[in-house]
């Protein structure tokens, strides 16, 4: 457990002025790079400035955290778009897509413990006006009238950007519509900003836990360079609560398209008793085309992870759909190639050409 300093101070200490940033990496700062930070912001704690700065300018940490001049590229990017996985279209009430007939994700923050330079939401998080938007009296209304839905996951933005007491009304609102069963979190900061994992917050969680059939914390992590002796105490507090620990990963060109390195990540999650579940094919996303990789390449790398983590450990392969077709299974165990054809949640067969400069 991590006592102190508190995960707000450090939250506050930031970094988010490009020139400061460079100045304590102590690297030259492109010029370049404040076009790009004006279009897409950084973000970036000290304690993970220092390990961006121990690894060095081409280190993968780098790579995932540092803007970088390929995020303004017209060419690489005019395939990659603002809401890539239609986000918006799926907005049933303030703060809520609904997309699937069981769950719903909650949005109730834009804000993060870091800008990821790969983020899906990179374009909406820049102020989008209908994730902040709040009226959750109608939001609890919407879950009242859909039955239907069960699971309630919390995103954003990082929910546990929350403060803990914030945590806790949404967490006893939805405990009194019965239909909603499990809960579940995706956040970054155990990896990003482990002070934030505290005595108060897992106090919430557990107390969450005897009120849904399920709570359960989705861990993002890419790569086994995130992790310190620091983020895993955090992680060993949370496998030692009383919620679900699941992992998610994002399929990243230049940052762990390879076999090794994907192995090494997902048995780290093993060894740290966090469940593997998602990878991610990344998506066509405007600003983030750089990180983008074929998905014949990515069934490869799958198919080779496949055979050498237990069968229990496998994560689920998923690709979004671009314009909201869905997330379905990237994995296709016929063919590595891909026919230029998904099959969408609702069954039908959706055309995606690989982006041009592919071709
Ligand atoms: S933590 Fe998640 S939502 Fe936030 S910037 Fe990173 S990928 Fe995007």
């Amino acid at each position: 457990m991590v006592e102190t300093p508190s995960w707000t101070s450090e939250f506050k200490q930031s970094f988010k002025n490009l020139k400061d940033l460079y100045q304590f990496l102590e690297w030259p700062m492109l010029e370049e790079l404040e076009a790009v930070a004006l279009s897409y912001p950084i973000f970036v704690p000290r304690s993970l400035a220092l390990k961006i700065k121990l690894e060095g300018p081409e280190g993968i940490l780098a790579r995932e955290f540092l803007p970088h001049k390929a995020e303004l590229e017209e060419k690489l990017n005019q395939e990659g778009l603002a809401d890539p996985i239609g986000d918006k279209t799926f907005f049933k009430a303030p703060q809520l897509i609904h997309r699937y007939a069981s769950r719903a994700l909650f949005t109730p923050t834009t804000i993060c413990p870091v800008h990821c330079r790969y983020c899906f939401r990179k374009n909406e998080l820049n102020g989008n006006e209908e994730l902040f938007q709040q009226d959750f009296l109608e939001t609890l209304s919407y879950l009242r009238s859909h039955p239907e839905i069960s699971e309630i996951i919390f995103t954003g933005g990082d929910p546990l950007t929350l403060s803990n007491e914030k945590l806790e009304k949404y967490l006893k609102a939805f405990a009194e519509i019965k239909s909603i069963k499990d809960i579940r979190l995706h956040t970054r900061y155990p990896v990003i900003l482990p002070e934030r994992i505290d005595q108060d917050l897992l106090a919430v969680l557990n107390l969450a836990s005897e009120h849904f059939r399920t709570v359960s914390l989705a861990v993002h992590a890419n790569h086994a360079k995130e992790f310190d002796e620091t983020n895993k105490t955090a992680i060993k507090a949370l496998s030692q609560s009383k919620i679900q620990l699941l992992s998610q990963t994002v399929l990243l060109k230049g940052v762990n398209d390879n076999p090794q390195d994907l192995l090494e990540l997902f048995d780290l999650f093993i060894e740290m008793k966090v469940r593997p579940y998602y990878l991610h094919h990344p998506d066509r996303v405007k600003g983030g085309m750089h990180f983008y990789l074929p998905l014949e390449e990515g069934r490869k790398l799958y198919q080779g992870l496949r055979n050498l983590l237990p069968g229990w450990a496998i994560p689920h392969y998923v690709i979004d759909i671009p314009g909201g077709h869905g997330k379905v299974t990237a994995y296709n165990p016929e063919t590595t190639t891909f026919s230029g054809q998904l099959i969408s949640k609702n069954g039908t067969a959706i055309d995606l050409q690989e982006p041009d400069f592919f071709v």
